[in-house]
């Protein structure tokens, strides 16, 4: 699997990490591109740069949800702090004043 310009352009222009033909190196649980120090950037991404982590469904709709799931959770965690993550809570912080 190779990731193409896109990914080699981000290896050589910013402090995001790669791996084996480019792979980006993720945290697992955020889906969030970590730098070359280890430390999570704010870029998470889905499809096919995230198949490592999320399997081979990461490219069907399968993936998408399960993207999808991590990727809010760290938004909902980002507005309103541990508590957003509350099954039930979880979007209040995006309709708030
Ligand atoms: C021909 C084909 C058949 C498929 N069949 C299946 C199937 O049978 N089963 C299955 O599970 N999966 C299937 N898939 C895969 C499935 O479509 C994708 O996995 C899924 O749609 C990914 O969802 P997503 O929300 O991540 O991305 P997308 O559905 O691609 O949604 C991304 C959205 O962002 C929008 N967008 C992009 N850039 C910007 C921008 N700069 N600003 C604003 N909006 C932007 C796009 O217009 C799009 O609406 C198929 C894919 C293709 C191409």
């Amino acid at each position: 699997m190779a990731f193409g310009a896109l990914f080699r352009r981000l290896r050589q222009q910013t402090d995001l990490q790669t791996g084996y033909r480019d792979i980006p190196i993720l945290e697992d649980e955020t889906l969030r591109w970590r730098r070359a120090d280890g430390t999570p950037s704010r870029t998470a991404v889905t499809g096919v740069a995230a198949e490592h982590v999320l399997g081979p469904f990461a490219r069907n709709i399968i993936g998408a949800k399960r993207a999808g799931t991590r990727i809010q959770s760290l938004l909902a965690d980002e507005l309103e702090g541990d508590s957003a993550a509350s099954p039930t809570n979880r979007y209040s912080a995006l309709f708030s004043d």
